[in-house]
């Protein structure tokens, strides 16, 4: 993720810094890898950090001013995160929204 989105990645490693509960999440985020857009519908936002269909555990809500920016997908065992999804684009910085508008769709504002 750090290579493709290296912004996006940054804004959500200091995201999870900010909570006891996600920092074990924050030094493995950057490494994990970006394996494409979920395509279950035309409007789904998950961005992949693995094979679309891994079975899912819970998710880690990202928080921002009390609101919710991010959703990371856990897997079975809760451990290593499957997918991202951004419920508040305009959350992030200047340079992760550019590159989230890179992916197109819904991010296309
Ligand atoms: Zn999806």
């Amino acid at each position: 993720m750090a290579e493709s989105f290296p912004c996006l990645t940054a804004d959500i490693v200091d995201l999870l810094r900010m909570d006891h509960s996600t920092m074990g999440q924050a030094d493995a985020f950057g490494d994990l890898p970006y394996c494409g857009r979920c395509t279950c519908s035309p409007t789904c936002g998950n961005i992949l950090t693995a094979p679309q269909g891994s079975p899912g555990g819970c998710f880690i809500d990202l928080e921002l001013c009390g609101d919710s920016v991010a959703w990371l997908n856990l897997d079975a065992d809760l451990v290593s995160v499957t997918s991202v999804e951004i419920l508040e684009p305009e959350a992030f910085g200047h340079q992760a929204r550019r590159e989230l508008a890179g992916l197109g769709g819904q991010f296309q504002h």
